[in-house]
């Protein structure tokens, strides 16, 4: 306001000076004027009337020339400016923050135009002062309802152009009124204040929190990756918000129920998600409070059930939960059992048996699978130096390792290490990869493999056809097997054309020089079809499943006659590898 004064006086101080400055041109040229009929002139010039016409007129020219002038230099130097200073006011009036080069002049219109821009910037903080008010709940200090309806319609439409997925999580107190009622409004705010901060506390950078009703709040996740970091964020609310807080001397147990809805998948406007969320919110209350819901509801029971394994796998390697079953591997020209699969299993307390397409993908992503994969291959080097030591026939045990613990560098030292404390020769550890493992970061990749199969352990390409391998890279693995998926194995008696690919991959395996090894052998049929291709060895439920590793010594040992009824063993194939055509190992 005192600037916009300013900006009034000076302009009318201005046009004073404006007229201050015409009346003293019109003086001079009055005096003038004056002084050319007072004679003065006559006296120097002689009489007008002897003036020839020719010099009169061109005194009369002179004086209207010097008037031109004068006018020209008014407009110079006053009028042009104000229209400058005009045009420069309203410009900036329209464009906030447009400054020209009249601010920089160090004259009357400089010091104008720094006004305007001074009484425009004042403008527009009150402005956005009062904008942040009509957007921001005073209480709590959060966003309000106007503001979430504005931040949940950017994150729709940001949600929309980049394909990510938005969350819409509210939340209500339960049993306010009861608070309200009985420990009064004051502790009732201090409550929603506390509710305030910890959704703020728990809320990323680029999430929105706002307070949308008394005690209802609302939080937008956005951009969302996977729906469980949702419910993990709620669950952590919700914990947050079950403890008994002291408000004032009183302790008080607030509890909330939560609902969430997720964009795109529960709504595609802010409308539906809203009432979504709220379909999700009194589903919660309705479970008795102290609950979280979700929209979908079988989104909800992966997303819980997920969340219930993460944090039930933390204490699973402490508690002693994991085990690890062996699979066998039978050779198909003998009989003989030649290897292991170790897979690991879950001893959950109240889930029972869980198996490891359950759990594992949860532990690549939050990184628990190098501590398990520790565990696996300690556990597997013992046990398989345990049935050496009692005199069980020696056969090479496979572990399944995962793609993080082949980025680690010291994947290798870590098997070393445990070679050698487990007392077990590196001939019976084989380690298996996955294709699409290997095939990214090949580089990197084969560095480990190489380092790995120094060590003389054994290296096999697990769920060999189901990624994209490129055969260029293949020949530079240090690969000592090719494991055909199961899948291709299934296909062999279902499909017409199902033997091609198994014929493909034992064909490949043979001119790259590497052992083959069928998954998922059933039934006696797949067998005598991998075996007329020329399959090297079998595992499956033809043969055996996997097995606790007490179960499994006890199949060894029944083992020893061999496992295929028409094929007789022969004990000098016993424990050589015949079939290994494999490379010589690479440092
Ligand atoms: P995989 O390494 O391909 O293991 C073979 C899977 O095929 C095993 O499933 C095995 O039980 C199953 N299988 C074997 N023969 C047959 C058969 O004849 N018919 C059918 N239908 N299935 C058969 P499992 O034990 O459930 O393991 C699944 C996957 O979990 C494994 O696939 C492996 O990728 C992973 N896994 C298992 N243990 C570990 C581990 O210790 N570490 C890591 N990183 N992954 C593991
Ligand atoms: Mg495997
Ligand atoms: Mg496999």
């Amino acid at each position: 306001m005192m600037n916009r004064l300013l900006l009034s006086l000076r302009l009318q101080t201005l046009r004073q000076k404006v007229f201050v400055y015409l009346g003293l041109l019109g003086a001079i040229g009055g005096l003038l004027l004056a002084w050319m009929w007072s004679g003065s002139l006559e006296g120097r010039l002689g009489s007008t009337a002897s003036l020839s016409i020719l010099e009169q007129l061109g005194l009369v020219f002179g004086v209207m020339a010097w008037v031109a002038s004068a006018a020209w230099g008014v407009h110079r130097l006053v009028l042009r400016p104000i229209g400058l200073l005009k045009d420069f006011t309203g410009s900036a009036l329209l464009h906030e923050g447009a400054e020209g080069a009249l601010v920089a002049r160090s004259d009357e219109f400089g010091e104008v135009a720094r006004a305007v821009v001074g009484a425009l910037k004042e403008t527009s903080e009150s402005n956005e002062q009062l904008r942040t008010l009509a957007m921001t709940d005073s209480l709590t200090g959060l966003g309000n309802r106007n503001h979430f309806k504005k931040r949940l319609s950017q994150a729709l439409e940001s949600g929309d152009e980049n394909s990510h997925r938005v969350a819409l999580v509210v939340l209500n107190l339960d049993n306010f009124k009861g608070i309200n009622d009985m420990l009064g409004h004051e502790m009732g705010d201090e409550l929603l204040r506390l509710v305030g901060q910890e959704l703020k506390a728990n809320s990323r950078k680029t999430d929105t929190v706002a307070r949308l009703s008394a005690d209802e709040f609302a939080l937008i996740v956005d951009p969302v990756e996977r729906v469980e970091t949702v419910v993990a964020l709620a669950q952590r609310i919700l914990e947050a918000l079950s403890c008994p807080r002291t408000i004032g001397r009183t302790e008080i147990h607030p509890g909330v129920s939560i609902g969430i809805t997720v964009f795109p998948h529960d709504g595609r406007d802010a409308e539906t998600l809203m009432k979504n969320a709220d379909l999700a919110l009194y589903r919660a209350k309705a479970e008795g409070r102290g609950n979280i819901q979700l929209f979908r509801h079988e989104l909800q029971l992966r997303a819980i059930e997920r969340n219930a394994i993460e944090r039930d796998l933390r204490i699973a390697l402490q508690k002693e939960q994991f085990e690890l079953y062996y699979q066998p591997k039978v050779d198909m020209k003998t009989g003989m059992v030649r290897g292991a699969e170790a897979l690991l299993r879950w001893n959950h307390p109240e889930r029972g048996l869980v198996p490891p397409d359950m759990f594992i993908p949860i532990a690549e992503q939050n990184g628990l699978i190098v501590e398990i994969s520790r565990w696996v291959i300690r556990e597997a080097c013992q046990q398989n130096r345990t049935w050496q030591d009692e005199g069980l026939p020696k056969i090479s045990v496979a572990v399944n390792v995962s793609a993080l613990d082949l980025r680690r560098r010291d994947l290798s030292d870590l098997i070393a290490n445990t070679l050698i404390q487990s007392r077990l020769s590196p001939q019976f550890l084989e380690i298996e990869v996955t294709e699409s493992m290997v095939m990214h970061d090949v580089e990197a990749v084969i560095g480990t493999l190489r380092r790995l199969r120094s060590l003389g352990v054994g290296i096999g390409i697990d769920d060999f056809g189901t990624g994209y391998s490129s055969l260029a890279y293949l020949k530079r693995f240090p690969v000592k097997c090719l494991k055909i998926d199961r899948s291709f194995i299934r296909d062999m008696t279902s499909d017409l054309d199902g033997q091609a690919i198994p014929r493909l991959v034992i064909d490949l395996a043979r001119s790259l020089g590497v052992k083959v090894v069928a998954e998922g052998v059933e039934t006696r049929l797949h067998l005598d079809l991998l075996r007329a291709m020329g399959c090297d060895e079998a595992q499956g439920y033809y043969f055996g499943r996997p097995m606790p590793a007490d179960e499994f010594a006890v199949f060894l040992v029944r083992a020893k006659g061999g496992l295929i009824p028409d094929v007789k063993p022969s004990p000098l194939l016993e424990n050589d590898d015949p079939i290994l055509l494999e490379k010589p190992s690479v440092a």
